[in-house]
């Protein structure tokens, strides 16, 4: 049997950095964690003591603090400093851009508004850079703009993880309402690229591996699209969930992994594969 890994698999651009960041900051603590992955978050604090805290009142414990990819708020990122801790910030660049933009045409007089979710940590992040709150509206969908008191100037920004469909329909709603509209693409394609290169995959393969944490969104979502496409498809978190019934008499093993799974466990688990295949000979 043959084993093909997709493409485009497992860490973004992002999480790779953020994670080097940390790596390089021993005996600090990660103010929120940096990727969906708990075995990952548990190897940082084995190897290089980086501990995780979730709330300003645990970060205020530590000396040094490593910013998560999906950044903080402007407000807790003001304690931090003022309390003289040693901020080291690991926000991914495309989450910066938006935090930015919420900035700056705020201060220009644009009503902001967001395509996210409001009660995630990153849309928490960018919302809080706008200085006019009352002028700032989060949205999931095109009809959630009925009814908001936008006024004439509107700069729309959106979460990087959302699909562009959907922000294509807000942005549409938006043109025809007001005088003058500033859309800024802000959605990362790295999620796409590991779909697309997953799809292609599954389309080819006659067994599918998708490797990452039962909670990971994304990985959820490479495992239902590659299932369109191909029955025998597993969801698995690390090797020890391998059963050797699914390799048997297949000829291609496609594997993809989501985007907070790390290199090592999906190096452990094309071992395992391996290990059934030749088994099987
Ligand atoms: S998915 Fe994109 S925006 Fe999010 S951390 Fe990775 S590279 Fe950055």
């Amino acid at each position: 049997m043959k084993i093909e890994l997709a493409k485009s698999y497992g860490f973004c651009y992002g999480v790779k950095r953020a994670i080097k960041i940390a790596e390089e900051h021993p005996h600090s603590a990660t103010f929120g964690p940096l990727i969906h992955n708990k075995d990952e978050i548990n190897r940082l604090k084995k190897d290089y003591d980086v501990d995780l805290v979730e709330n300003i009142d645990d970060a205020l414990k530590f000396d040094t603090l490593v910013i998560r990819t999906h950044g903080i708020t402007k407000e807790n990122l003001k304690i931090l400093k003022s309390q003289g801790k040693k901020v080291i910030n690991a926000t991914c660049p495309y989450v910066t851009t938006p935090q930015n933009i919420v900035q700056n045409m705020s201060k220009e007089g644009y009503t902001i508004v967001i395509f996210g979710d409001k009660n995630h940590p990153e849309i928490k992040g960018v919302a809080s850079y706008s200085v006019d709150p009352e002028r700032t509206h989060i949205v999931l969908s095109a009809k959630e703009l009925i009814g908001l008191p936008l006024g004439t100037k509107v700069a729309v920004v959106a979460q990087t993880t959302r699909k562009p469909q959907q922000y294509q329909e807000i942005v549409a709603a938006l043109a025809v309402r007001v005088a003058e509209l500033r859309a800024f693409n802000t959605i990362c394609n790295a999620t796409f690229e590991n779909q697309e290169a997953a799809a292609e995959l599954a389309k080819r393969a006659d067994v599918m591996v998708i490797i990452g944490g039962k909670h990971s969104s994304n990985t959820k979502q490479l495992y239902s699209i590659c299932k369109s496409y191909l029955d025998e498809c597993y969801h698995i978190e690390n090797e020890s969930e391998l059963k050797p019934k699914w390799f048997k008499g297949k000829k291609l093993c496609g594997i993809s992994a989501g985007a907070s799974t790390p290199d090592w466990i999906i190096e452990n688990v094309v071992k395992k594969i391996e290990e059934i295949a030749n088994n099987e000979l």
